[in-house]
């Protein structure tokens, strides 16, 4: 993304015209789309590693039930019972 950020900042964008390449703007979003999945992955470890901290790690966050042990191998960073993730999922 530096890289991106630096031929952006040097105004040599003429590759945006290039009907050959892709664009600095698709490689920004693409990059962007990266970093912000990325980040998230990074918080859910976080919070996963803080539950693993204060002992609450493999117990569902929202009714306080053990989370199943395939669950948890499948999705380490599971913060609800498979039960409480159907309900949430379902919800949006
Ligand atoms: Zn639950």
């Amino acid at each position: 993304m530096s890289d991106i950020r630096t031929i952006r900042a040097g105004g040599s964008d003429d590759d945006e015209h290039d009907p050959e390449g892709e664009t600095l703007s698709a490689q920004w979003s693409q990059a962007e789309g990266l970093r912000a999945g990325l980040a998230d992955e990074l918080a859910e470890v976080d919070r996963a590693l803080a539950r693993v901290a204060d002992g609450t790690y493999g117990v569902c966050v929202r009714c306080g039930r053990p989370i199943g042990a395939e669950r948890l191998a499948a999705r380490p960073t599971a913060e609800l019972c498979i039960d409480c993730a159907r309900i949430v999922e379902a919800r949006r």
